[in-house]
């Protein structure tokens, strides 16, 4: 009885992976994994396999793209500022290296796990196939609430976690980047402890880096970019005034924020936004510039004071009734549990792995366009590679040639996988797949597989 209630407990409650790290404790890993449903390598994996179905393919492929090429588990011992010695786990995980150096961010965050970081290195494999970047899948992170570590903490763990994955990283190997709570002060210390093993500074070992040490111009908004770009060619699509529709954005991160800020100024009506603490609605719109500024003084959304907005949770802000939803905090956030009380019309996913294939199927059967994660939300990784593509000619763009180039690769990205959609009656998340797929599967057959 005490077991089901329990049970039940967690239903409602993993859905939201927005929990505070107090949570996780109680609730821990194991747990977790009572739902099958929110294990995202096993939804990755299933993912493959309706693809597959989809565009008959051969079942060693299949196999092959199903299994991650290396996992590495680090563990990482840290001084601590008060004399202390914590020992956290890191991990990088390499999905394909197949048409290229692996590629894709570091996580900092409590709930990582092994089983995540390999979900999210085999989306990156799809997202630059899908893309045509000459790059790979990878993925690392710590678990690890950096909310709770001081800044020189924070530095001498993501230094001693570039030296225990120094040997699987580098700009001909895998490249990592920013992702959740990680940032260019994290990529550049990984630049120069990388660097400093080396003998020579070597900045295109990571991308996402500042400006001042090889950076690119525009990779800090080039998720937001993305999106928006995205946005924009689908509702040309649909005969669609963006102007005139609400949005909700769920999370308030690099993603989340920087796409209400683009919409915002483009004149837009935001309804809701959300943090780690919930978020705030208004029939009438927000102020997206003043929530921003409240957000960088390091003040949650929720304590926001403004008569006119109301207070709503991360679980209820999914089901406010709205035309654009933007889920772009984290992954599992629309499941079985909550996908029919969805009403909006579409669900632009600036997450990695925000909505779940059981609930892609309730979406399909009520008539919400899903536009997945590995062409929404592709920007970061597009501009990535530009930043990559720099560093090896020590020559810097513009930022209107960023944003142009961008616009180009996504634009004409959108228009393949919304006409296969049409020719093949599926929708666009397995239009995208079967794109990325269909060209992992030709360079399997054109490298075999060796010995
Ligand atoms: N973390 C981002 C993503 O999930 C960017 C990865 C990259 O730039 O390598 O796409």
């Amino acid at each position: 009885m005490l077991e089901n209630k329990k049970k039940e407990q967690m239903k409602f409650i993993y859905p939201e992976t927005l929990i505070s790290p107090d949570e996780i404790e109680i609730y821990g890993k194991e747990e977790k994994e009572l739902i099958p449903e929110t294990n995202p390598f096993e939804m990755a994996k299933k993912q493959i396999d309706i693809v597959a179905k989809e565009m008959c393919l051969n079942d060693n492929i299949k196999k092959f793209l199903k299994r991650v090429e290396r996992s590495l588990i680090v563990s990482i011992p840290i001084k601590m500022d008060d004399g202390d010695l914590e020992i956290f786990e890191g991990y990088r995980v390499q999905h394909s290296t197949l048409r290229g150096p692996g590629k894709g961010g570091i996580r900092f965050a409590p709930n990582v796990n092994l089983d995540e970081v390999k979900a999210l290195a085999t989306w990156m494999t799809w997202k630059c196939s899908l893309l045509c970047l000459p790059l790979g899948g990878a993925k690392g992170g710590i678990c690890v609430d950096p909310k709770k570590l001081s800044k020189n903490e924070l530095e001498r763990l993501t230094r001693r976690y570039t030296t225990e994955i120094i040997n699987v990283i580098g700009p001909d190997i895998d490249i990592p980047a920013p992702d959740v709570n990680t940032d260019p002060q994290i990529m550049a210390w990984i630049m120069d402890t990388y660097s400093m093993h080396k003998g020579r500074a070597i900045p295109g070992v990571v991308t996402g880096k500042p400006i001042e040490i090889g950076g690119s111009v525009g990779r800090e908004t080039a998720t937001g970019m993305g999106l928006f770009f995205v946005l924009e060619a689908l509702c040309t699509k649909m005969n669609i005034d963006l102007k005139t529709q609400s949005i909700v954005v769920q999370g308030f991160g690099n993603v989340g924020g920087n796409i209400a800020q683009i919409l915002y100024d483009k004149g837009c009506k935001i309804i809701a936004v959300s943090d780690i603490s919930g978020g705030l609605y208004s029939n009438r719109g927000l102020n997206i510039k003043e929530l921003l500024e409240w957000r960088d003084g390091k003040n949650y959304l929720k304590d926001f004071q403004n008569k006119d907005y109301n207070y709503i949770s991360n679980e209820d802000m999914l089901m406010l009734r709205c035309d654009i939803l933007i889920p772009a905090a984290m992954e599992n956030q629309i499941t079985k549990v909550n996908a029919n009380n969805l009403k909006c019309k579409v669900v632009l996913e600036g997450a990695n792995g925000p909505t779940t294939p059981e609930a892609d199927d309730i979406l399909k059967k009520k008539g919400i366009i899903v536009v997945p994660d590995i062409l929404a939300n592709a920007g970061g990784v597009c501009v990535s590679y530009f930043e990559y593509i720099q560093d090896i000619h020590s020559y810097f763009w513009k930022l209107e040639r960023i944003n142009h180039e961008l616009k180009n690769i996504l634009v004409n990205t959108f228009e393949n996988v919304y006409i296969l959609s049409k020719e093949k009656n599926v929708t666009l998340r397995i239009a995208s797949y079967m794109i990325a797929i269909a060209r992992l599967a030709k360079a399997i057959e054109l490298r075999g597989i060796f010995p």
